[in-house]
């Protein structure tokens, strides 16, 4: 069994059709696991909302997914993130609000916790540091948590001491050993560690005792196409330019 783990893809279908088509010729993948903020910021939230239905899907909310359903959600948001978020209210359908509705705030599958933000605070909390990933792990009733939210690749290992922070290599794989770990795949529609392309990660099961192995790659995309159309939308000139910069 092979996942597909998005997170963020912030209305940028250009981004996530690069990323789904990496990821079929890298081997494939049998289900979607999306860690939520599929909408917001960017042109085209229905279609990315569409695709991601489209495979066979496993997802949780964002602070976004919410604050498009209710735009109260977005009282802590910066003016460009809480226009952008009253734009893509009024773009959704019925249905596409069915589905945001939906989603949990945490969901456990085998081995895998899913949340957008931390077990501590799932829709708003930046896990960054060793005292949250001491909190989520504190919480954790799986082998594994996986996280978006900060739009940075991480793993982070249950050490006996506390947590560690490593890099998830870019194309590196990581084997999952005996210990926890909590990971972040990046941001697929609006990276924020200074590299524009979108980032995702790659889950293989392993045979028998073998928990498997994750690991993370990036794509280019066509990033004018999606800018452009931010443009036409009228999109704050911030959002469309900080994704020339991945920040
Ligand atoms: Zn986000």
């Amino acid at each position: 069994m092979r996942a597909l783990i998005v997170s963020d893809i912030h209305s940028n279908l250009a981004a996530l059709e690069a990323v789904i088509a990496d990821a079929q010729r890298r081997g494939g993948f049998d289900e979607i696991w999306c860690l939520g903020d599929t909408v917001g910021y960017g042109p085209e939230p229905g279609a990315c909302l569409k695709l991601l239905q489209d495979f066979p899907l496993v997802a949780v909310a964002g602070n976004h997914d919410r604050a498009a359903l209710n735009v109260r959600e977005s009282a802590d948001f910066n003016n460009a993130a809480a226009y952008s978020a009253v734009w893509t209210a009024q773009q959704l359908s019925d249905q596409h609000r069915a589905f945001l509705s939906s989603l949990p705030e945490v969901a456990t599958l085998g081995d895998f916790t899913l949340v957008h933000g931390s077990l501590r605070a799932p829709l708003r909390e930046y896990l960054l540091n060793e005292e949250a990933a001491a909190s989520t792990f504190g919480r954790l009733t799986s082998a594994f948590c996986l996280v978006g939210h900060s739009h940075l690749p991480f793993l982070c290992r249950e050490n006996r001491d506390g947590p560690g922070f490593v890099q998830f290599t870019e194309d590196g794989v990581f084997p999952l050993d005996e210990l926890r770990w909590i990971a972040n795949p990046g941001s697929v529609g609006q990276p924020r560690d200074y590299d524009p392309r979108p980032s995702y990660a790659l889950f293989s099961k392993g045979e028998g005792e073998q928990r498997g192995a994750l690991e993370r790659h990036r794509v280019e995309y066509d990033r004018s196409s999606t800018q452009e159309k931010m443009r036409q939308a009228g999109l704050p000139v911030s959002l469309i330019d900080r994704l020339d910069h991945g920040v």
